[in-house]
């Protein structure tokens, strides 16, 4: 199976009633490089007369990896998850085996079919939330639930920062489908912070002056973390620390639509016309159940190389993002040659560049901007729900980006409904 795109594989083995003597039999199979999740599943089928009981397990390259004894037919490794008795962790290309105990077999033998199927890296569009609180702090989810909610909504990951406490990344569920990021939300008197992607960014939270604060974002990036700033222009919290501090990105959709977001967002787009390149990114900040305040509300979508935590937030790092209200969308597909937002489409190539835009998920009615450095250059109208194309020349312009923004009867005004990081023009 070797050098194939979805490697799968079935393997049928018949086991005589003699081999219940060895017990253990080992079914050899090549692991592809870059396998993000390794599924295997198994099927027996007693030949003639009486009950054929086989156990199952695994072995990689060079350990064994779990076993289920005859508990369960299917079982699933990954790099972050994996079905109890077995271990999450890397999974090294090279020869592995299924394992199987010949525990009861009749006498004309019994027939054992193995599938296994190997599911390779794929960069695509994943969607989550990226500042969640749980009953670790301030919030009264616990991890199980709020994971629950993240899949009823068809969501991929959830980070989980609650504020200055790491206890809630040791308790994140692994056998769930769903992407638990580890993060804290460092949070002191003059700004809040969301540290990503490392189970503990920092051994002290406390900053009470400048050079504390400097110090703990220092210690979080060393560890690996992704610095968000968050809610920056909170009219309770914002951030009040400078914005020359060590960040990756800005949290520049907190929750509902309201004026602390709309300052967010002219504050980014100031900085964008400055010729900074910063990546926006959303996250809900839920607690509790609330009408408004809701998991994944906003969304944040990335286009991540491998479905886990390390490789969604590779994603934001490179500013492969956009948001959108909810977790259906409005989603945005913009394209400048090759590039995707997050990228820098190098203009006076010859070939003269065209923006193409694609939208999904729109109301009629929905008004869709495009914003360079100069603010607003254009203004369409949805003509109908669904999807909509537009494509315009590309300019001498630092970048271009989009925005959609829909009137909600609740709020009686119009709010934003999607925001697309810019694909940046060189
Ligand atoms: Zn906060
Ligand atoms: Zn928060």
């Amino acid at each position: 199976m070797g050098g194939e795109e979805t490697a799968s594989l079935t393997i049928v083995r018949t086991i005589r009633h003699e081999e219940e003597r060895d017990y253990y039999l080992e079914l050899p199979f090549e692991l592809p490089e870059r396998t993000e999740e390794l599924h295997i599943g198994i099927e027996v089928e007693p030949l003639g007369e009486g009950r054929a009981v086989i156990d199952l397990g695994l072995k990689d390259a060079s350990r064994i990896r779990g076993w289920s004894g005859g508990a369960r037919t299917s079982v699933f490794v990954g790099c972050e998850k994996a079905t109890p008795g077995y271990l999450p962790g890397e999974l090294r290309a090279g020869t592995w085996a299924v394992l199987l105990g010949a525990y009861r077999v009749p006498p004309a033998g019994c027939r054992v079919t193995v599938s296994i199927r190997c599911v390779p890296e794929t960069r695509r569009w994943l969607k989550g939330d990226l500042h969640t609180h749980t009953e670790h702090s301030d919030g009264t989810y616990t991890l199980r639930e709020a994971g629950a909610i993240m899949e009823s909504l068809g969501c991929d990951f959830i980070a989980t920062t609650d504020h200055n406490t790491i206890s809630q990344n040791d308790a994140h569920p692994k056998d769930t489908g769903l992407v638990f990021i580890p993060g804290m939300e460092l949070t002191t008197t003059r700004g809040h912070a969301n540290l990503l992607g490392v189970r503990e960014p920092v051994r002290d939270f406390r900053a009470a002056g400048p050079d504390d604060l400097r110090s703990r974002l220092d210690e979080a990036k060393r560890s690996g973390a992704l610095v968000v700033l968050n809610h920056t222009h909170c009219e309770f919290c914002p951030w009040e620390w400078g914005f020359d501090v060590e960040s990756d990105a800005v949290e520049v959709w907190n929750g509902p639509w309201t004026e602390r977001n709309d300052r967010a967002l002219n504050w980014w787009q100031s900085r964008l016309a400055a010729g900074e390149r910063l990546v926006a990114v959303g996250g809900s900040d839920v607690h509790r159940p609330h009408p408004y305040v809701r998991h994944a509300m906003p969304t944040t979508w990335v286009y991540a190389d491998s479905r886990t935590s390390a490789g969604i937030l590779e994603g934001v790092r490179k500013g492969h993002v956009f948001l959108s209200y909810a977790p259906d969308g409005p989603t945005i597909d913009l394209k400048i040659g090759t590039c995707i937002m997050g990228e820098a489409y190098e203009q006076g190539s010859g070939e003269d560049g065209e923006a193409r835009l694609s939208l999904a998920g729109l109301l009629k009615g929905d008004t869709v901007k495009i914003v360079s450095a100069l603010g607003e250059e254009q203004r369409y109208t949805a003509e109908k729900d669904g999807e909509c194309s537009y494509s315009w020349p590309v300019l001498a312009r630092k970048f271009y980006r989009v925005e959609v923004w829909r009137y909600f009867p609740e709020a009686d005004r119009e709010l934003l409904a999607a925001l697309g990081n810019p694909v940046y023009l060189e």
